[in-house]
């Protein structure tokens, strides 16, 4: 039994069981090729045959052709190479095609591939125009109305996936209508289907891929409709099947399921009405604003589908907001699921003109029809809870800590470093990245900042004083490294932060326990040495000192001169621990600590901190990987056994790999993360 609440529904869906039943018989009972003639050829052809019955009557096809597919991509890229050949035959003839291959700018990124894909094969070479749509998401019907009279293909989408927009179909057919265009029209109806009816023939439409993995059918299995009269060219020849529009041996376990899932559409009384799905995408929006407060929905309510949500809240990433609800054991998407590993912002959400940090905020919640009642209050409590967590996310700065926090932004990439000393509430920002400036702001801003140092002599000091300017910290009296004049350390609680000269303008900060005078080399815990090469600093540190780099790509985390003397790929041997493996080293060593790696907010939604909840009935201790050199020094000199966690297990291998090198024999991370590690049930709250 997993508690996990699916709410990417515009990703994908699971699949109806009435579906899971058809496809086990198609591949159990009704196993016949649909093109042998003998009884059980014949039997597969009759459940071939009645499935596109249905599903010609389900989509409105009329006199229209559908075929079976395996998705939307192939039937775009189908729709497309259809329209543009014929295109390609008029234009030979001598006929006037127009010059434009227009596409709404918010369509699935398959539609413009596909459009210049085939339009370089093919030497076309037409023009691609995206039209533009408003900040509601809707098309601009004025521009469509400039582009139509020379335009050759027009593309749109019934529904939008990122946002769920409703596009007027109505309006984009009468513009069409009016100018006269004679392109050939294709319309995405993917995200449409089973959310509202469609009658398909009645229109100009030409083309409409459909996918059945958006609404319960397995991936794999799709439709295109083709008007009656449109011109069409396989994309796949072969055998002849389906009546020689695509060849290749019939998914039959694949149309089985689709065929129960439009039966189930078909006959009513399965999915949930529009007015139900449009009750539960209130209670949810309901909910996330009780519980994100300053939410903004991307688009209005009230014209997108009643199973999608698209909001960003101010000062949380997309990431941060995800990474939240992931724990929380609630799936949600980051933009769409194309993009949401890519830090890139969402195309969709720029093209409605969203401001920049809603884009890089935005989060989309969907379900299907088929959700229920329990689902979604189970969802809403957990929304509450997450918001809960999220509010309570402030500077992560512990008072009681006798050392300060060290806190990196950014891993893998070019890092900022905060020192921050919960006792005396002071503060110091080394080598601040602009685009950590937002994250900075909120750590420090509490904070009596002593400086915001540079490690290299000022190119472009503005930018810092600029920072440092709101941050409160001294801007006057200060160096070229933003170091304050006449100064030979700056004092944080206990601790002592001084300047080591590298040479070449270039300076370290040498942090250490404060004695009174300046640092000895065995003192020095951590040196934050910008981009310096470590050997540069072997005059003022321990062989154990942690190197704190502008950049940490190469040595994720930190280094230190021990690391540095590592031959590379001589730490990972067992790295990696299965299920089997933990349970082992967590039997042989009781003193192991198993660190969850992930941010606070996610530690607490996951509910793993409760104590004993961990592996084995360990408890977890959370130390997020951007505070990890906080706690290292300890680490290696206790030597316990540690066993990093996080959700992928990228960020414990990261934390893992970074003490193996440091010298810790006995680091491990979970082979896959907790996603794929076995662990006891994650005990989520309601
Ligand atoms: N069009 C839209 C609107 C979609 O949401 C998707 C899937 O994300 C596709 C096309 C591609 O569909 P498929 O996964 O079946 O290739």
């Amino acid at each position: 039994m997993t508690s996990e609440i699916y709410l990417d529904g515009n990703a994908t869906s699971p699949v109806l069981p009435a579906a899971i039943d058809a496809a086990v018989h198609a591949m159990r009972i009704c196993y016949g090729n649909p093109s042998s003639s003998h009884t059980a050829g014949l039997q597969a052809r009759a459940l071939l045959d009645s499935a596109r019955a249905r599903a010609q009557r389900v989509i409105g096809a009329g006199n229209g052709r559908v075929m079976f597919n395996s998705g939307a991509t192939e039937g775009i890229q189908t729709a497309v190479l259809s329209a543009l050949c014929a295109l390609r035959a008029r234009r030979d003839a001598g006929e006037a095609i127009g010059a434009l291959l227009v596409y709404g700018a918010t369509e699935h990124k398959a539609v413009p591939q596909s459009l210049a894909h085939w339009n370089t094969v093919l030497g076309l070479n037409l023009e691609l125009a995206a039209l533009p749509v408003d900040g509601d998401g809707l098309h601009d019907l004025a521009a469509l109305r400039r582009l139509a009279p020379r335009a050759a293909m027009v593309c749109t989408m019934a529904a939008n996936n990122e946002t769920g927009v409703l596009s007027d179909i109505a309006g984009i057919e009468a513009v069409l209508n009016d100018t006269a265009c004679a392109a050939y029209w294709m319309v995405d109806c993917v995200q449409a289907l089973g959310k509202f009816r469609l009658q398909l023939a009645k229109s100009r439409i030409d083309y409409a891929p459909f996918s059945g993995h958006k609404l319960y059918a397995p991936k794999g299995i799709g439709l295109l409709y083709v008007r009656a009269g449109a011109p069409f060219t396989p994309l796949i020849v072969g055998g002849g099947q389906e009546s020689a529009l695509r060849s290749g041996t019939e998914n039959m376990a694949g149309i089985a399921a689709l065929d129960a899932v439009l039966a189930a559409l078909e006959q009513g009384g399965v999915f949930r009405t529009h007015d139900q799905l449009c009750d539960f995408r209130d209670r949810l929006a309901a909910s996330l604003r009780q519980a994100l407060p300053g939410i903004v929905f991307n688009a209005p309510l009230d014209h997108v589908l009643p199973t999608t949500l698209n909001f960003s809240v101010p000062g949380l990433t997309s990431r941060e907001l995800m990474d939240v609800f992931d724990a929380a054991g609630v799936r949600v998407s980051s933009g769409s699921a194309c993009s949401s590993t890519k830090a890139a912002p969402s195309y969709v959400l720029e093209a409605m003109g969203i401001p920049a940090w809603r884009s890089a905020s935005a989060i989309r919640m969907s379900f299907g029809p088929l959700t229920d009642d329990a689902t979604i209050t189970q969802a809403c409590a957990r929304i509450e809870r997450c918001g809960a967590i999220l509010c309570a996310g402030g500077p992560c700065v512990d008072s009681d800590a006798a050392a300060p926090s060290v806190l990196q932004l950014g891993s893998g990439a070019e890092c900022s470093w905060l020192v921050l000393d919960g006792a005396s509430g002071g503060c110091v920002v080394i080598d601040p990245r602009p685009e950590h400036e937002e994250r900075i702001t909120a750590q420090a801003g509490g904070c009596r900042v002593l400086a915001v140092l540079a490690t290299q002599a000022g190119a472009s000091p503005e930018p810092w004083r600029a920072l440092a300017r709101r941050l409160g910290a001294p801007v006057t009296d200060t160096d070229s490294h933003g170091w304050p004049q006449g100064q030979d350390a700056l004092v944080l609680g206990g601790q002592r932060l001084q300047r080591a000269n590298c040479g070449g303008g270039r300076q370290a900060y040498l942090l250490g326990a404060n004695t009174g005078g300046a640092l000895s080399r065995a003192a020095v815990h951590h040196a934050f040495i910008g981009h310096a090469a470590p050997q540069q600093l072997a005059a003022f540190v321990h062989d154990d000192t942690l190197l704190c780099a502008a950049r940490d790509e190469h040595q994720p985390v930190c280094s230190s001169l021990r690391a540095t003397r590592q031959q590379p790929g001589d730490t990972g041997n067992g790295m990696h621990l299965d299920s089997t493996a933990l349970r082992a080293l967590l039997a042989l060593h009781p003193n192991a600590l198993v660190v969850d790696v992930r941010d606070s907010g996610e530690h607490a939604a996951s509910g793993i901190g409760a104590p004993h909840a961990g592996p084995e009935g360990r408890t977890v201790l959370n130390v997020p990987l951007n505070r990890l050199t906080s706690q290292i020094g300890a680490w290696l000199q206790s030597g316990a056994p540690l066993v990093f966690c996080c959700r992928s297990g990228a960020r414990s291998a990261k934390a893992a790999a970074c003490l193996r090198r440091l010298g810790h024999p006995q680091a491990y991370d979970l082979a896959g993360g907790m996603a794929l590690t076995m662990w006891p049930q994650l005990p989520h709250a309601a």
